[in-house]
């Protein structure tokens, strides 16, 4: 079985981020980019799944300006097979993206497709379940673990109370939490490896896949800055401020 695995460049979660001046985005000049870790998550299950002997190969696949391209040798280096660079300029949003993965998975036929619940730059959380939709797939999201039996995907999935478990037929998809697994660790020897193997370039157009962004951002904002913090004198005085000040109780 195939599984292709989405994976999106996104400002590093270590960085701290900042809104540009004219509020029309976050700064990405100069900014440390990276995976997205539920991406890192995702590529890991799916090696997991080649070493346990479910899947034959895994490709991964990313939707965006050249420097993707470094993304996607990364997934190289964790163990994808080979790699697919869907090449735009063009703001990449959850719509258009979950439409060049469903041409792609109409040429690549995978048995599994697994992505990030959520890239950390929008948190749309949308992409995968657009995608189920578009393919008329059935999609287990924020999955904590994945078991492969023959034709069948069984995902245990976090929820409110407790934990769900749903048996999916293949093919399908799944979304990744943080708690499936946590992703190893990249060598320099697979590093090195990973630059010999294949990456292919595509266009949107060559894919037959309108891509233009249907949102529109309209203004970037800062959060409100947190005010100085008050001491307080006695647990009397904390009570009768929580009480009367900030109506906290
Ligand atoms: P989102 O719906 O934007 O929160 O993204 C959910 C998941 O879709 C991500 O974790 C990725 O697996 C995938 N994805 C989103 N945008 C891209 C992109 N530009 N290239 C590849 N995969 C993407």
């Amino acid at each position: 079985m195939k599984i292709l695995v989405p994976v999106k460049r996104v400002v590093d979660y270590n960085v701290k981020v900042r809104v540009k001046s004219d509020g029309t985005g976050v700064e990405t000049t100069n900014v440390k980019m990276s995976m997205n870790p539920f991406d890192e998550i995702a590529v890991e299950e799916a090696v997991r799944l080649k070493e346990a002997g479910v899947a034959t190969e895994i490709v991964a696949v990313s939707i965006g300006v050249t420097q993707v391209q470094e993304t996607l040798r990364t997934a190289l280096a964790i163990g994808a097979d080979r790699a697919i660079h869907v090449q735009t300029d063009l703001e990449t949003q959850p719509l258009g993206v979950a439409k060049a993965l469903k041409a792609l998975v109409d040429k690549e036929q995978p048995g599994l497709v697994i992505l990030g619940k959520q890239a950390i730059d929008d948190d749309a959380n949308q992409t995968g379940q657009m995608l189920a939709a578009l393919l008329g797939w059935s999609q287990a999201t924020f999955a904590s673990k994945v078991k492969v039996e023959g034709e069948t995907v069984t995902v245990t999935r976090e929820i409110d109370g407790g934990l769900e478990t749903l048996a999916l037929k293949l093919p399908a998809i799944v979304t990744t939490d943080l708690r499936l697994n946590e992703p190893r660790y990249v060598t320099l020897p697979n590093i090195m490896k990973a630059k010999k193997k294949p990456l292919d370039t595509v266009t949107p157009d060559a894919l037959g896949v309108d891509f233009a962004p249907r949102l529109k951002t309209l203004k970037v904002s800062e959060p409100a800055k947190r005010g100085a913090g008050k001491q307080v004198g006695s647990v009397a005085e904390l009570v009768e401020k929580l009480k009367n000040e900030a109506k906290a109780i």
